[in-house]
């Protein structure tokens, strides 16, 4: 679908709580039309929903609250997602094939319904507005230009269709594609341009409305792997220049690390963390974003922890310090108390019931296993498990113990090695710098950075530590 007929132009916002209350009588026509329900009840919707302070000025410049998303076949593709976007942020939203990403950048732009829960542009509700009233940008993964226009004709159509004055379109096609570095292509078409200028066109199509909001999906996935890190710093740069509000949806963990303001990691239809791209590295909320964000992946082990020692496979021993304990009890002790509330809340659920509910009878099984584990981990010995990532394994002594390992892979990538060894069964990989040459069948002496460990625990697979 092309751009064009997503967007509205650069509309001047209504004031922003009088809009919200107060619809102009053509959009009531049209929100009516949309959807079946009287212009009065409409109008009163928009009453109850009036921004309080919370959903409304640069901190919550999008603000998503409680959203659901069940498609027509009972497929919920979204769960509960909750995020306040600030004004110029780059939002990134990352995750598998199939997690909800696309659908909740559709729900923003108004190409899906959203079936529960309230989205606010700019301190407007917006849950009903269509797709052009909400003054957004999209940019796909298809280019979707029209292959008889030129590149300036592409960029002006949807202001043109807009009937903007032809100066102003002609000084905004133009000054996008100065910052786009297209000016000499203007009177090309599409197919004489290369993958990259296309994306760019089409990048253009969208600048020029000087949306409220850039919405981008998987925009680089069809560029081959030079272009996508070439085009991937000019995103960065065209939104150090426009500061304009983004949202960019992608599978590549690398495009989230370097792109984002802050990342949200999703895994089926929830969100498993929001963070900047440090926090995410160096504290990843649990297991999933652990293994999904960093490459190679962080190697993962299975261990036991007894009084603030981590016993690893092979008899090797970590000691983590006091402030390792403090939170390891810390952790297990709200978990007891977690699971006591959710096994109350259960039962008074169950209690009400006129039959048994098996679901509800097998989480209620499930929680009594977790709290029973929880309590066991605040007395004694128990099973954790281990996170190291591979920048983290240092050739020779360093902070920890030192291993002879047995080299079965290294892969020199021109600086580093990924240096591949099975360690108790598990492929362990390191990331050793080049300073002599490393082969299969080498015996070489790693340590791990002890202070850069990451524990969790095996029930939950949440962050202990
Ligand atoms: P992502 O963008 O993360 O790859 P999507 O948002 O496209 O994921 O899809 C999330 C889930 O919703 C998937 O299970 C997908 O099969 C399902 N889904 C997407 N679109 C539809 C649709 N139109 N009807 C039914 N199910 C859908």
């Amino acid at each position: 679908m092309p751009t064009a007929e997503i967007i509205e132009p650069n509309k001047k916002a209504a004031p922003k709580k009088a809009a919200a209350k107060k619809a102009a009588p053509e959009k009531e026509k049209e929100v009516k039309e949309e959807n079946p329900i009287p212009a009065e009840a409409v109008e009163e919707k928009k009453e109850e929903k009036a921004a309080p302070e919370a959903h409304n000025g640069d901190d919550a410049y999008v603000s998503l609250r409680h959203i659901d998303k069940v498609y027509d076949n009972n497929v919920q593709a979204v769960f509960d997602f909750n995020l306040d976007i600030k004004r110029h942020e780059f939002i990134v939203f990352v995750g598998p094939s199939g997690c909800g990403k696309s659908t909740t950048l559709r729900m923003i732009a108004g190409l899906e319904d959203i079936t529960r829960g309230e989205l606010w542009i700019d301190g407007e509700y917006s849950n009903d507005r269509t797709p052009k009233d909400r003054d957004i940008a999209m940019v796909f993964q298809s280019y979707a230009l029209y292959p008889h226009m030129t590149v300036y004709n592409n960029m002006a159509f949807g202001l043109k269709i807009r009937h903007l004055p032809r100066a102003e379109i002609d000084r905004r096609v133009r000054e996008a594609a100065k910052i786009l570095q297209i000016s000499e292509y203007l009177d090309r078409k599409p197919k004489a341009l290369s993958g990259g200028q296309r994306q760019r066109v089409a990048l253009g199509r969208a600048i020029v409305r000087n949306a409220k909001v850039f919405l981008m999906d998987e925009p680089l996935s069809n560029l081959d792997a030079k272009l996508r890190v070439q085009m991937r710093s000019e995103i960065i740069k065209l939104h150090e220049a426009l500061n304009a509000t983004t949202i960019y949806v992608t599978h590549d963990q690398t495009e989230a690390m370097t792109m984002a303001s802050r990342i949200v990691v999703m895994k089926l239809g929830r969100v498993q963390q929001v963070g900047s791209p440090i926090e995410i590295y160096n504290k990843p909320a649990n297991l999933f974003v652990a293994t999904f964000i960093g490459s190679p992946a962080m190697n993962v082990l299975k261990a036991t922890y007894d009084k603030g020692v981590i016993n690893l496979l092979g008899g090797h021993k970590i000691t983590l310090g006091k402030e390792f304990v403090e939170a390891h009890d810390a952790f297990y002790a709200q978990d007891v108390e977690d699971c006591k509330k959710e096994i109350a809340s259960i039962q008074e659920k169950i209690a009400t019931l006129k039959s048994t509910d098996a679901a509800l009878e097998k989480e209620l099984a499930g929680l009594r296993e977790r709290l029973a584990k929880a309590e066991a981990a605040l007395q004694g010995p128990h099973d954790i498990v281990f996170g190291i990532r591979p920048e983290d394994i240092n050739e020779g002594k360093g902070e920890g113990e030192e291993y002879n390992i047995r080299v079965a892979v290294a892969e020199l990538l021109g600086h580093e090695y990924y240096v591949h060894t099975d360690f108790g069964g598990i492929d362990l990989v390191a990331k050793i710098p080049l300073t002599h040459e490393i082969k299969i069948g080498d015996t070489i002496g790693v340590s791990f950075n002890d202070s850069k460990a990451h524990i969790f625990d095996p029930v939950t697979e949440k962050r202990i530590y």
